[in-house]
């Protein structure tokens, strides 16, 4: 088994951000002294590729990013109620196609462009192993959603994962938060391994539709567990 880093790298989306710098590449600092229950925001984890850019394979370059034209419009209406991060799986850098430097700066490119318009990622936790070397860091694993509970102040039972494969779904599970499903990408391939009941969308901007309906929807709630189970009637219904 290869050693495994805990936290391989991380991008720090913000630099005028006044949270503390988290280990990583970027440096060290200390974790939020957020205590539960007090302050604590509602983040969503955003996969990267097939969720917020296509899903070209293996990038190695910013040249090679495609945003999906809803991307940028869907991410601000979300920001304005959730912290907003990635976590992507990068295992293209353990099988020796990518770069590690190569990965980092596509993902600073993502985070860059998204900064331009006015779309702030607070930090792009990225996996850059494979299965089989056993990290704690690989989707489905809640470790960076964890990560970020400690260093950002993320309440993840208010919290959520979007992404176009089972194992983001899996990913909100394993960390306590809900998993919405989005059908660009590989969604429509591997929809039918996802189990029934859970949420699935046509792309990021239902994503957001639902996201903001269930907040204003839920207002009068205490805010300590999410809403009740979305039916699969919330999402768009696509002939099968
Ligand atoms: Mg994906
Ligand atoms: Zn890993």
């Amino acid at each position: 088994m290869k050693r495994c880093q805990p936290l391989p790298f991380i991008s720090v989306g913000s630099p005028e951000s006044t949270t503390p710098k988290e280990p990583g590449r970027m440096g060290t600092g200390r974790p939020s002294a957020a205590v539960p229950g007090s302050n604590l925001m509602p983040a969503v984890f955003l996969d990267r590729d097939g969720t917020l850019i296509e899903d070209r394979g293996s990038l190695r370059s910013p040249a090679q990013v495609v945003f999906y034209p809803e991307t940028i419009a869907a991410l601000r209406r979300i920001q304005q109620r959730f912290r907003l991060f990635i976590v992507t799986n990068q295992s293209c850098v353990a099988a020796g196609e990518v770069a590690i430097q190569e990965a980092n700066e596509v993902n600073d490119f993502v985070v860059q462009w998204l900064r331009l318009k006015g779309v702030t990622i607070v930090a792009v936790y990225c996996c850059p192993h494979q299965r089989s070397d056993g990290c704690v860091c690989i989707k489905p694993n809640p470790h960076f959603l964890l990560h970020a509970a400690q260093w950002h102040g993320v309440d993840l039972h208010r919290s959520f994962v979007v992404g176009d494969h089972p194992q983001d779904v899996e990913l909100a599970r394993n960390a306590g938060a809900r998993g919405i499903y989005v059908l660009t990408g590989h969604g429509q391939k591997h929809r039918s391994k996802l189990d029934s009941g859970e949420i699935v969308v046509t792309g990021i901007a239902a994503a957001a539709d639902w996201l903001l309906g269930k907040m204003d929807a839920s207002s009068a709630l205490d805010g300590r567990s999410h809403p009740k189970a979305p039916l699969a009637a919330n999402a768009p219904q696509l002939a099968e």
